[in-house]
């Protein structure tokens, strides 16, 4: 099975037990171009509940020798996989690029690269996750291994489709779990393509399966009797209902990584053009279609001038390098589809009738194909839709501040906890203000960005547990306590 697709030969079919097959349900998935609307295909196998079963049965076949497989063989196979994808890397960008719309120098490549460092990272974890014991003074010696759950899934989205797989799957099968992977409906191809490198790289029929879908079969997944895990990352609503299947079923492990609403908090005594880059930068990058962007800019009032004259600026220049995601000089291509599209032109329209003051953008771009300005919102209301909901596009919404206490109770007053951003040259106002956010993760000095080392995700609805760094390895591992009785 060598990999050959391309957008002229796109994936189509289910992975299952290591071969592509034809999904025994007969609807389909179809798909779109959001360049400029052009249909992509529209004959994708859509999972069912036949494919999901036959999924999972070839998973609990693998498990038992995946589980006990030596850690530096799985070590081994891991590594192979992502040097495949790293030499793939091109080919699977576009493969999302066609129905994404994310220019590869500013999103394709970094995307399929987090996905090879995520298998590289965990792989090196498989022979240093090591368990605990306690002391055996009282005649016990207690050992606790971390023993994988079994058959595990993820669920995942569409604006960071290869990146999300390889936050999950990765630590997923580190630990000796089973996965099946659910792109989602708008970004199937790059997912389904991994099935001649997951072969290749040496796992096991069973072990690394792919079933693309929509929510049916997401539900599917979430409600199944026989997966013992789901890792999700999308919307809240879909979040909450993903926590009651699993809750309903077989109260399988949930994670689960939300939306966001991030504020940035930018301090009279910082450095402007810092602070003017990484805000700038956190609301366009993937055409503002990243969870942990800095969507809510508040500026103390000594500065306020200043950073807007060049957040404006900022904003203007990034106008300029919109354009066809297929062309190498684009840096931001259009939104994911018509309804993302009308989504956010919803919320601009909306936010002009009185809910603040637009500053730039604000228009569509071009008359084909789903391209906004980058937009940002002056003098907002704090009650607003657009100061307090998740947009989801290059939106952002700028106010000025004036004390410290006043700019944290603010920035903590959504029902979001994903990330937020301090600029500030003071040191220990940078702490003092990173630790009253109530939020996941924190940026001193810079804001919307993650690290492959360290926990990523969300407090309040913005989230539950937490991926990256050991933090994931635990997400898919139960501890098991061993009593060792010294006596006999
Ligand atoms: P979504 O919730 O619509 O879909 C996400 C996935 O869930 C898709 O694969 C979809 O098919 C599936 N799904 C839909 N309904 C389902 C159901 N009833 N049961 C099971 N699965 C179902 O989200 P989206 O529009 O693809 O992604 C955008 C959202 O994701 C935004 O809110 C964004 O903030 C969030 N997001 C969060 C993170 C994070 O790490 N916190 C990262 C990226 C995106």
């Amino acid at each position: 099975m060598a990999f050959n697709f391309s957008k002229d030969n796109l994936p189509k079919q289910l992975f299952i037990n290591n071969e592509y097959v034809e999904s025994k349900n007969s609807a389909k998935l179809t798909l779109n171009n959001p360049k400029d609307g052009s249909l992509v295909a529209d004959d994708v196998a859509l999972a069912g509940e036949q494919d999901v079963d036959a999924a999972v049965a070839a998973a609990e076949k693998a498990f038992p020798a995946w589980k006990k497989m030596a850690p530096t063989q799985r070590r081994d196979i891991m590594m192979k996989l992502a040097s495949l994808i790293e030499e793939n890397g091109k080919a699977l960008a576009e493969l999302t690029r066609i129905t994404l719309g994310a220019p590869y120098g500013s999103f394709g490549a970094f995307e399929t690269g987090l996905a090879a460092e995520a298998f590289k990272y965990n792989a090196g974890w498989i022979d240093k996750f090591a368990g605990q014991s306690f002391p055996q003074e009282d005649g016990f010696l207690k050992i606790v291994r971390n023993e994988p759950l079994g058959v595990t899934a993820g669920i995942v989205p569409w604006n960071g489709p290869l990146g999300t797989v390889g936050l999950k799957a990765a630590p997923a099968l580190a630990t000796g779990n089973c996965f099946i992977l659910k792109p989602s409906e708008k970004t199937p191809f790059a997912s389904l393509a991994l099935g001649p490198l997951i072969k290749e790289a040496g796992f096991p029929p069973g072990v690394f399966q792919v079933l693309s879908g929509d929510g049916s079969t997401g539900a599917l997944l979430a409600s199944h009797m026989k997966i013992r895990k789901v890792s999700f990352t999308g919307s809240i609503p879909t979040g909450k209902k993903i926590q009651e299947m699993a809750a309903k079923s077989n109260l399988k492990r949930v994670t689960l990584e939300l939306g966001g609403k991030s504020p940035a908090v930018v301090f009279d005594d910082c450095n402007l053009e810092n602070a003017v880059t990484w805000t700038a930068n956190a609301i366009t990058a993937n055409t503002g279609q990243v969870c942990f962007a800095a969507s809510r800019v508040y500026v103390q009032e000594g500065i306020y001038d200043k950073f807007i004259e060049g957040y404006k600026k900022a904003m203007q220049d990034k106008a300029k390098v919109i354009g066809d995601p297929d062309d190498e000089g684009t840096v931001l291509g259009p939104l994911v589809d018509e309804a993302q599209f009308k989504r956010v032109s919803g919320f601009i329209e909306r936010g002009q009738k009185g809910q603040g003051k637009l500053l730039t953008g604000g228009s569509r771009v071009g008359d084909k194909g789903f391209y906004i300005e980058p937009t940002v919102f002056t003098d907002v209301d704090i009650n607003s839709e657009i100061h307090n909901q998740e947009i989801f596009g290059p939106v952002s919404v700028v106010r000025s501040f004036k004390t410290e206490e006043e700019i944290i109770a603010l920035s903590n007053s959504t029902s979001f906890g994903l990330m937020a951003g301090v600029f500030t040259q003071d040191i220990n106002k940078a702490l003092r203000v990173a630790s009253d956010f109530d939020s996941g993760m924190v940026g001193v000095n810079c804001v919307s960005l993650m690290m492959m080392t360290a926990p990523f995700g969300g407090s309040k609805e913005s989230g539950i547990g937490r991926e990256c760094g050991e933090y994931a390895l635990r997400a898919f591992t139960e501890p098991k306590t061993i009593m060792i009785n010294l006596t006999y």
